[in-house]
């Protein structure tokens, strides 16, 4: 473990509200009674589940966990407390433990900016800005679902959501607006079987950089990204993918896959508050000896841990 701790590595795909330390929400719901009186129960209910530790039974239930998520950090002082410990989570040393290193040495947060009674969507973004401008851009950048305020530090745009709602084409309007403007794109894509190979080809056409999970590709999309080594990588995350079991078995996962054809991958958290995950234990999953990880040699494991911070978007 201290070999992977002092790695150099790269946190590329981890959701805001999904990766809030716990005791941070616990203190925000403490601070303001109010959101959890005022939601019927559904915050109550939400930060008990995730106090006791998430057991889904299929990916649509980890969606169903955000909204209780979202009441509690629908205000400007809240958003600005979540955001900055949750990034202190990652680059900051200590939060692993006393005396631990960082987690990370650069990371890129995703959010989608989101309108609530409290503020609108330029104010929420504006919000996790100020928290990440506090960051040297070679240390921490943004990356936004779609995007309102340019500004050096928003480096991506990302598509993110239930897996099956909405129509991917409904979208690449937006991402050709993004492109034009020198942001690069991470799509979630073909994340659960139920994804079509239509939806995943029509966010292919949009040519995204890097793809989060690609679980489910099929042949076309397999071999378009294949002719796109050069330019695409693969957000990789692991412990998500078992727990929300759109993958059964660490040995059955495509990461396997991605490594022997030589495309570019990166190991990520995705929702450390959701998962109970944190960057460390998932490199820790590459190194540990099957059946509970996939036994991959150091020399390799630090080979993934500087392919992670090539891929990023700020190079
Ligand atoms: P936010 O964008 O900061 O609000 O982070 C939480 C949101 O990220 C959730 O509501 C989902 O829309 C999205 N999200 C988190 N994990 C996943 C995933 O594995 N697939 C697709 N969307 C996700």
């Amino acid at each position: 473990v201290d070999f992977i701790k002092a790695l150099p590595k790269a946190e590329l795909h981890a959701h805001l509200n999904g990766c809030i330390p716990l005791e941070c929400l616990q203190e925000l719901v403490n601070q303001h009674p109010e959101i959890t009186s005022g939601s019927d129960g559904a915050v109550a209910k939400g930060l008990k589940i995730l106090e006791q530790g998430v057991v889904l039974n299929e990916i649509n239930e980890f969606f169903d966990l955000f909204p209780a998520i979202y009441a509690i950090t629908s205000t400007p002082d809240a958003l600005k407390k979540a955001t900055r410990a949750t990034i202190a989570q990652f680059l900051e040393p200590g939060s692993l433990g006393a005396g631990e290193p960082a987690q990370c040495t650069y990371l890129e947060l995703r959010t989608t900016p989101r309108e609530s009674s409290f503020m609108s969507k330029r104010e929420y973004l504006e919000t996790v800005l100020d928290e990440v401008e506090k960051y040297d851009k070679d240390k921490c950048n943004l990356i936004i679902s779609l995007d309102r305020r340019m500004s050096p530090v928003v480096v991506g745009v990302d598509l993110c959501g239930t897996p099956m709602a909405g129509k991917a084409d409904d979208f690449l309007a937006a991402f050709e607006y993004a492109r034009e403007n020198g942001l690069k794109l991470t799509l979630h894509i073909a994340e659960t079987k139920e994804n079509t190979e239509e939806d995943t080809m029509t966010l292919l056409s949009a040519k995204p950089a890097r793809l989060g999970h690609a679980t489910f590709l099929h042949e076309e999309s397999l071999s378009v990204v294949l002719n796109h080594k050069e330019t695409m990588a693969v957000e990789i995350c692991l412990s998500s993918n078992l727990l929300c079991k759109t993958v059964e078995t660490i040995a059955e996962h495509h990461i396997s896959w991605w490594l022997s054809n030589g495309l570019p991958i990166a190991i990520c958290t995705d929702d450390t508050l959701v998962f109970r995950n944190s960057l460390v234990e998932e490199y820790a999953l590459l190194l540990a000896a099957p059946p509970l990880g996939l036994g991959l040699p150091r020399e390799t494991v630090a080979q993934m841990a500087r392919m992670s911070l090539q891929v990023g978007f700020h190079q």
